[in-house]
């Protein structure tokens, strides 16, 4: 922009200058003629008074030869032509035409005209002209290019290495490490000095942000592996909440409200995949003997030895659960008629032979076995209730028998009266 405004100022000087020049030579054309005038005007006068054709003649014949005088006309108050030399000329603008009074003695006795050729003057300037336009596009030149250099040198050099730091900080993602290094007492020093201060306030806020970020990136990893813990924790409670509400505190096994869930899902599914399945129920005998004998305390520890005996005393697939005070259940899949005799009489025998020890007592159990099997090939439907019934009956079967001894419901000829009628 400044160099723009330069140029134009010296243009504008030049063509000033110009015009001032085309106006003096307008000025000096003018000024001589005039003179040419006045001087020959003068010269003539005594020989326009005297009638003195010939002298006239030869003043404006040697005017004409040697002034750049192309026509002289000399003319006597009449207005008669006293004398003439050379040709007017109607086409050349360079020709300037003048004219004066011939005076003699303060009166006008004549007049003299002139046609003056300013070539040479014209010349003149057109040579100064030029001379001046090749002065000035020199000048313009050595000036154009001077700026050019020292612009180049002082200001868009720095300006040049700075963007290549800042771009390659950039693209390093590396801002903050970028140091303008241009130390000179200028414009350019005092901006690059600000931003490298800017840029040093800028690195440390990053920093100090980094660290904060870094914290707290921390706090959230320390609460989520808390979190964690606290959902395995929950999902540890859950799950025992869970075998809470289904196994009996005492005896560990299944209790009676998920006794009638799983014997109505094992009975459904021996239905559906043509299985057999049997259900035994089991009674302690006078179990409320030894409560009253040895404390109820020595009951609770007869009643879990009893469930653990039968836990250890059937397989893997079979569900043992605890149906009310002394009474227990086992639910045995894919177990015929057949087979269910032979596992009650076996745990039977077992309980029988497995003495409960109480400090130096041992107290001898017995049990009382009932049991009923769904059979795939019975053309009867039968509800989990009656199954249960069934087994229940039974089991009352063999209390009535004389305790100590298993039933099937198969077996049973006889009306069995239960005390209590109990239903799933
Ligand atoms: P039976 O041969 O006719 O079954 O006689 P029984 O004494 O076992 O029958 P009864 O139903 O009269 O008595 C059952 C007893 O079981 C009564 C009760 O005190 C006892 N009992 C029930 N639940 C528990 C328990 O959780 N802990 C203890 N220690 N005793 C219990
Ligand atoms: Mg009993
Ligand atoms: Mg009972």
């Amino acid at each position: 922009m400044l160099v723009f405004i330069l140029l134009i100022s010296l243009g504008l000087s030049g063509w000033h200058s110009l015009s001032q020049q085309e106006s003096h030579v307008l000025k000096e054309t003018k000024i001589r003629g005039n003179d040419l005038s006045r001087f020959t005007a003068q010269s003539v006068a005594y020989s326009v008074v005297g009638y003195d054709y010939h002298t006239i003649q030869l003043l404006l014949d040697e005017l004409v030869k040697s002034q750049d005088i192309n026509y002289a006309k000399v003319t006597n108050n009449k207005g008669n032509v006293m004398a003439k030399a050379g040709h007017l000329s109607t086409e050349n603008i360079t020709w300037t035409y003048f004219e004066e009074d011939v005076v003699f003695d303060e009166t006008v006795i004549g007049k003299l005209s002139l046609q003056l050729d300013n070539s040479r003057i014209v010349a003149r300037f057109v040579e100064q002209r030029n001379e001046l336009i090749q002065r000035e596009i020199l000048l313009i030149l050595l000036m154009a290019i001077s700026i050019y250099f020292a612009l180049s040198y002082f200001i868009i050099r720095p300006i040049c290495i700075t963007s290549g730091k800042l771009a390659d900080g950039v693209s390093k993602d590396a801002l903050q490490d970028v140091s303008l290094d241009y130390t000179k007492n200028d414009e350019l020093g005092y901006l690059f000095s600000h931003f490298n201060a800017m840029q040093e306030r800028l690195s440390e806020t990053t920093n100090l942000l980094k660290s904060k970020v870094e914290l707290a990136n921390n706090e959230v990893q320390e609460k989520n592996e808390r979190l964690q813990k606290q959902s395995n924790e929950l999902k540890v409670i859950n799950e025992k909440l869970k075998l809470l509400t289904i196994t009996d505190p005492l005896t560990e096994l299944f209790n009676r409200r998920h006794f009638d869930i799983l014997l109505r899902k094992e009975i459904s599914y021996a239905k559906r995949h043509q299985e057999n399945v049997s259900l035994i129920i089991f009674d302690l005998d006078y179990f409320k003997k030894i409560n009253d004998k040895y404390g109820h305390s020595v009951g609770d520890a007869a009643l879990f030895s009893v469930a653990k005996t039968v836990q250890s005393n059937t397989r893997e697939s079979d569900i043992c659960c605890r149906i009310g005070g002394e009474e227990f259940a086992i639910i045995c899949r894919e177990t015929d008629m057949h087979e269910i005799r032979i596992i009650a009489e076996s745990l039977r025998s077992k309980l029988e032979m497995t003495p409960i020890r109480s400090g130096q007592h041992e107290i001898s159990i017995t049990a009382s076995f009932g049991m009923m099997t769904f059979s795939c090939l019975s053309i009867l439907s039968i509800s989990p209730d009656d199954i249960y019934h069934c087994a229940d009956m039974a089991m009352y079967h063999s209390k009535q028998q004389g305790r100590n001894r298993i039933s099937h419901y198969a077996d049973i000829t006889v009306d069995i009266k239960r005390p209590k009628a109990k239903t799933l």
